[in-house]
Parts: C-alpha cells; structure tokens; sequence
C-alpha cells in the first residue's frame, strides 16, 4: 500500500480496513504506521490520548499478521481502536484520569477489550475522561482538558471526551467509551460523530472501572452508522462474569443493515416535547427540526410525546450517581486500591484520610460527599429514596410513550459545544447541560447520538434516538436511513 496525497487510509471505515487487511490489499504495517504518524502529530494537541505507544502497536500486528495469515474468522482485521482509559487493559495502564490510579496497571482485559481482541483489531491507545468519569467537559481530568478538534478553544463534551475527539480527528475509526448519564452521546454531539448508548446490561461491563453500576453501560463512537454497528456486533455478547449481562445470541447488525431497503415507511417517531423547552440553542432546535422533516420525507409518522417525568431526571440522577459512587469509590484507600500517602502519619485513619484528599479530584470529593449525605440514614428516604421513586417513574413514563411510538427523537445537548472554563466553577448550570441524556439512563434504554448539522460557527450538533430495550437494531436502521439521505452534506473532517 502507498500512502499518496490521492490516498488516506484515514479515510476508509472499519469495515473496509478490515475488508482490505484480509485480502492482504493493505498491509498491517504500513496501515499501523500511517496511524501512528497521525497521532505523534495530532494526539498531543488534542490532549485525547492518556497512554500510546508504538511498541504495543507493533508487537500486537505482528501476532495479528500470523492470525490473517493462517485464515482466521476476524471481522475487525486491522482496525485501530481506541478506549477509554476507564476500561482495563492488561498490557497498558488504566488510569480513570485520576492520580488515585495512576499506577494501576490491570492484571485482565475487560470483557469488550478481550472481544475487540479476538475479532483482530488493534488496541491503539487510551483515552483522556473526566476523572472516574464524572463530568460533562473533560475538565475534570488529572492528565487536563481535551481540545475539542472544531475548535480547540472548547469542550469536547464529556466524560468520554477523548475518544471522541481522537474519532473526529481520524485517530481511529472507532473507539469504546462509557455512558453513565451521557458520556458517549453528548461528546459524540460537540465532535460531531455517532455515539451509541445501548441498553442497560447488553455490554458486559466485566472490567469497566464502576462509576455508577446501575447506570453505567460501555458503547461506542464511530463516524458511521455501519461501523457502529461492526463494533456493537463484537461487543454485545452475554458475559457470566457480570450479573447484569442479558442473555442472548449475538446481535449481527451488520449483516441486517446490509439489506436495509431505504425508506422508513409506518416508523412513528416521537417527539420528546419536554426536551424541547426554554434553553434549547436556536441552531439545535432548527437542525433537528429539519432532520425530523427528513424522515418524514421517508415515510416516518411524526408525534409529539410527553414523557412528564422527565423534567425531575437531573435531580434524581445526581443522587443516585453520586450515592453509588460513594460507596464505589470507598475502596480506594491506599491500602487495598489506589494511591498512598507518603505523609509521616500514626493511624489508619490517617493513611485513608491522606491518600483520598491526595488522590482524588475535586468534583470527584464533591460527589462522594454528597452521595455520601445522600445515603445517610436522616435523610435516606428523603433523598435517595424518592429519587429512586422517580427513577421508576421515568422508565413507566418511557413505557407509555413506547406504546404510541416506535423510536423517541430529541436534542442531545441544548447547545453545541462551550467554551473551555465557561462552566467549570458553575457544577449546578453544568449538570442542568445533562437534561437531555440522564433519563436514558435512569431507564436503562438504548439510545444514540446522530451528527445533523451545524450552528453558526460550524460546531456539530446531535439528535438523539432512543428505543426501547434491545432495540438496537431499529435505532442503528433508522439512523442508517437518516445517514443515507443525508451523508453527503455532513462534514468530515475538522480543520485541525
Ligand atoms: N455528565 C454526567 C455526570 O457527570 C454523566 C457522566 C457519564 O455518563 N459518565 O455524571
């Protein structure tokens, strides 16, 4: 293969690396080095990458080659993947952002990294998150902010804010990350590129470093609908070792959307009124109204929907996140997990009491404190138990609006991505920005970020599709239809 001016491999999707790499069309070698070149020069700039070295890259093509050689079934072939460096991977560190874990190493790959293993692709490198995925803005990173590649003066969104930047930077052509209350779809919205949330328990999280266990869901980004679906195919398998793994056979999208014929006739599409009230930027309300007549162009019903509830998802999903995070991140004591102190001290208390304050950030502090008050027995029912009440709630809410409509739409985020430092010392207007993603969550739903446009400045926006449980297939088919009729006039690659 010949990297010419004419020819980038950047360019091509998962699917085609993968296609050219078994035909022996592309050569492993030459495909790893052009990645490699690209991320010394971008990755720094972007500040997406937390660990990446070329020696692991090598080391692991060379075994892969022999794997192509000798025939082996590996829809992944050569792909480059990036992942979130709060998923564990046995030959490179994991870090969760955060100093309490700058030393770990993981003895075990997590379930979906043994996957992407078995299925030929290259892990990359990992990626830069808000520390222990708490945040919005990638800001709250140990190793600092991630530059967002339409503009480096802005957030890339967050938690998974460097996976997405690297996807839309072409770092790689997909990359994992995890999604608690939105960290894959809103940074794939402010990137501009698509990010799958899938439902609660259909990615094993064995090996996910647990933010919020009831919430949190490992997915994907990707600059394609297709590719999505490669990756969600790979991952998306029952898993013994974690209790909340649905059963079930392996998805096979890929194979499905192949056939898809265009055209999305009798599709009743439900508007989420309630996340289309006052604070929706002008540019994302447009763009998604023009994206809703796009699909009722194909053929899709359009209904608005009300699902009331949702307007309380920001303040339950804080108690509950932090309440389980709490007691998640007990176990970083300096004894059993994490950092340790070197202060001179005479308790235990004091060794816990140290290694924590140095350890940990300080809205992951802020988080345990209030998880913490959250679940103290005085308050107990008066806060953690009604927001569990109205977790309910939402998911009965989300139910009833299923049974009018197949497929919900509304706003990712109400703005396109800000500034850099805009909200950072504003926790209260930066969890409000959440509205739109956390009820997802609270009901376990699968649901996606679709790129469908640009403000004025030319930042991305996203809509957001969300379907009922295990229904993957209909949401990446609808997106697909969406991706077909209009590709073409998305952008792809950001200046940088
Ligand atoms: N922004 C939300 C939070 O800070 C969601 C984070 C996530 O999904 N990991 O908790």
């Amino acid at each position: 293969m010949t990297t010419t001016a004419a020819f980038h491999p950047y360019q091509l999707s998962a699917s085609e690396i993968s296609k050219l790499v078994r035909s022996g069309e592309v050569k492993l070698s030459d495909l790893a080095e052009f990645y490699l070149d690209r991320t010394r020069s971008i990755a720094p700039r972007l500040n997406s990458h937390i660990y990446f070295d070329a020696n692991s890259v090598e080391s692991q093509i060379s075994v892969l080659g022999e794997r192509v050689k000798a025939g082996e079934d590996l829809p992944m072939a050569g792909v480059p993947v990036l992942v979130k460096d709060n998923i564990c991977t046995r030959d490179m560190p994991t870090t969760c952002a955060s100093r309490m874990l700058k030393n770990f190493r993981p003895t075990y790959d997590a379930f979906v990294v043994e996957r992407l293993r078995k299925a030929g692709a290259i892990i990359f490198g990992k990626t830069n998150l808000d520390e222990f995925a708490m945040g919005s803005s990638n800001e709250n990173s140990s190793f600092g902010p991630v530059y967002n590649p339409w503009d480096l003066t802005r957030v890339p969104g967050g938690s998974s804010g460097g996976s997405a930047a690297a996807v839309a930077a072409d770092l790689a052509p997909v990359a994992l990350g995890s999604d608690t209350g939105g960290s894959i779809r809103q940074p794939a919205a402010f990137c501009g590129v698509y990010g799958l949330k899938p439902t609660y328990g259909a990615v094993s999280r064995y090996g996910l470093i647990s933010y919020a266990s009831s919430l949190d869901q490992i997915g994907t980004f990707a600059r394609s609908v297709i590719d999505t679906a490669m990756v969600y195919d790979v991952i998306a398998s029952h898993d013994p070792r974690d209790s909340t793994s649905r059963r079930g056979s392996s998805p096979e999208l890929i194979n499905s959307l192949a056939h898809l014929k265009s055209g999305l006739k009798g599709l009743r599409i439900g508007i989420v009124t309630e996340l289309f009230g006052s604070g929706l930027d002008e540019s994302v309300n447009s763009s998604i109204r023009d994206a809703v007549r796009v699909f009722q162009s194909m053929g899709a019903e359009i209904h608005d929907v009300s699902v009331p509830s949702l307007r309380h998802s920001v303040s339950s999903y804080y108690l509950i996140a932090t309440a389980e995070a709490s007691a998640n991140l007990a176990r970083y004591d300096g004894i059993r997990f994490g950092h340790r102190t070197t202060e001179q001290v005479n308790q235990l208390k004091e060794v816990y009491k140290y290694s924590r304050q140095e350890g940990f950030g300080r809205e992951v502090k802020q988080r345990i404190m209030l998880g913490t008050f959250a679940l103290s027995s005085g308050y107990y029912d008066a806060y953690y138990g009604k927001a569990t009440q109205m977790r309910r709630q939402i998911a009965r809410d989300f139910n009833l609006a299923f049974e009018r409509v197949d497929v919900l739409l509304s706003p990712v985020a109400p703005t396109t991505a800000f500034k850099i430092g805009e909200k950072i010392d504003d926790p209260l207007t930066m969890y409000l920005g959440d509205i739109c993603t956390l009820g997802v969550n609270l009901a376990g739903l699968p649901a996606m970020s679709v790129p469908c446009g640009y403000d004025h400045q030319n930042l991305p926006i996203g809509m957001q599709l969300i379907g009922r449980p295990l229904s993957e297939k209909e949401l990446l088919t609808t997106a697909l239809a969406y991706e077909n009729e209009v590709g073409s006039s998305l952008k792809r690659q950001p200046a940088l």
